[in-house]
């Protein structure tokens, strides 16, 4: 290798930070030079948001500084939003005015909330989609719990999550531990309080069997949560949330979780997609413009059986240092390796104690404190593995 290269990487979530370690772990500085464009200025572990909405870590734990992560390692960070990639051109440009050509562009800017054109979703719900919006969520509750104790308006009281997957479920588990000691502090009793998730399909959490569905139902409803399934939100208008059915719940306080698209920025740049994700090929690399890698949620991958892999965090990790040692190898003209997924399983957290999980080859099945200690363990050996763990102050 002659000239120094760039690689610029768009995101420095999971794919995104992956790629920039990966990548710096077999090039040195002169053969390339690495710049992360990021929005906030740290790695957020999202997965962990649940938590962070409902008051039981810190913001810390959740949320690593870049600075830190990036210490010593020749990467440049720049925070800021991206406004436009023009994969022709190799042209990346931010809504500050910056803008970078690259020799090799990573795009990992993750996935977008969806939400299916419900009028008046958008407009009127919280999401959980960084820390900040955790925080929000966090101060909103406390707030709606003081409030009620002079407006005795049950709305401040009444607490829904729309969508049933992991991230809802995850949020109302959360949720279900916390309040009651939230009220205590505001003076309001947990009787008074509604706490819904409500689902389109049947059931929540369609990915485990159903006897842990069941499960994880039971633990929920023990500590006051009520499901409403097989009931689509299919409008808001201001705190009146409208079911299916023509039941309204009013609430001053809808966390939308119900599910996630491709970015929109990398949906539209040109590159060639697949219902709004980019589609790539078995070394990563988009499928029209292979000087551009995706890692994350923004690709789409496609399993053996031709269907496409679900969005998720050890997904995108993967993606990410594949990706880095995929240019690498690229620059040295050395032969790239095709994408073969591990997956270690599924595990979800159902509040502080309680979780249900399939794990390994054979999905062998979790519930209650081993779930939930291995969920704290996935995170911990996560945290590790980036390097993270310095960089946490409890
Ligand atoms: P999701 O798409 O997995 O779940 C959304 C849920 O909302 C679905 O059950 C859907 O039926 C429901 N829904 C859709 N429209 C609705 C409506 N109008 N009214 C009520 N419900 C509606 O979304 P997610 O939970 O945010 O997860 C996104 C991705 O991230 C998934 O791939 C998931 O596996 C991953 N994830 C993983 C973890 C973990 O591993 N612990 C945690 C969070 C997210």
């Amino acid at each position: 290798m002659s000239k120094q290269k760039h690689i610029v990487i768009l995101g420095a979530g999971y794919g995104g930070l992956l790629s920039a370690l990966s990548a710096r772990e077999r090039l040195t500085a002169e053969e390339a030079k690495i710049t992360v464009v990021n929005k906030f200025d740290s790695h957020q572990i999202i997965t962990e948001l649940h938590r962070l909405a409902a008051g039981n870590v810190s913001e810390k734990a959740v949320a690593l500084p870049l600075s830190k992560l990036f210490k010593g390692k020749a990467i440049d960070v720049k925070i800021g939003a991206v406004e436009s990639i023009d994969p022709d051109n190799r042209k990346v440009a931010l809504e500050d005015g910056t803008s970078y050509g690259y020799d090799v562009l990573v795009l990992a800017l993750g996935s977008e909330t969806n939400f299916f054109g419900i009028p008046g979703l958008k407009e009127n719900s919280f999401t959980l989609k960084s820390a900040a919006e955790a925080n929000r969520i966090f101060a909103h509750v406390k707030e709606r719990l003081r409030a009620y104790r002079v407006s005795k308006n049950k709305a401040d009281v009444t607490f829904v999550i729309g969508g049933g997957g992991l991230t809802g479920t995850e949020l109302v588990g959360e949720l279900a531990d916390e309040l009651p000691g939230y009220c205590r502090e505001a003076g309001v009793d947990f009787e008074d309080v509604s706490l819904y998730l409500v689902e389109a399909m049947p059931t929540i959490l369609p990915m485990f069997s159903p006897e842990l569905i069941q499960r994880a139902v039971t633990s929920l409803e023990n500590r006051g949560v009520k499901f409403l399934t097989s009931l689509p939100i299919t409008e808001v208008n201001g705190s009146v949330v409208t079911l299916k059915d023509g039941r309204t719940i009013e609430t001053n306080t809808l966390v939308w979780t119900g599910g996630v698209q491709g970015h929109t920025l990398v949906a539209n740049c040109g590159i060639e997609v697949n219902r709004g994700r980019a589609s790539v090929n078995e070394y990563l690399q988009s499928v029209s413009h292979p000087d551009v890698f995706l890692a994350g949620d923004c690709a789409v991958v496609f399993g053996p059986e031709g269907r496409p892999y679900p969005p998720t965090a050890q997904l995108a990790w993967q993606m990410g240092e594949l990706v880095g040692a995929n240019i690498a190898a690229s620059f040295r003209g050395t032969s790239m390796r095709p994408f073969a997924p591990v997956f270690s399983g599924t595990l979800a957290s159902l509040g502080r104690k309680d979780g249900i999980g399939a794990v390994g080859e054979n999905g062998i099945e979790l519930k209650g404190a081993p779930a939930s200690l291995m969920k704290k363990a996935s995170n911990a050996r996560y945290l590790s593995h980036i390097d993270g763990l310095f960089a946490l102050a409890y």
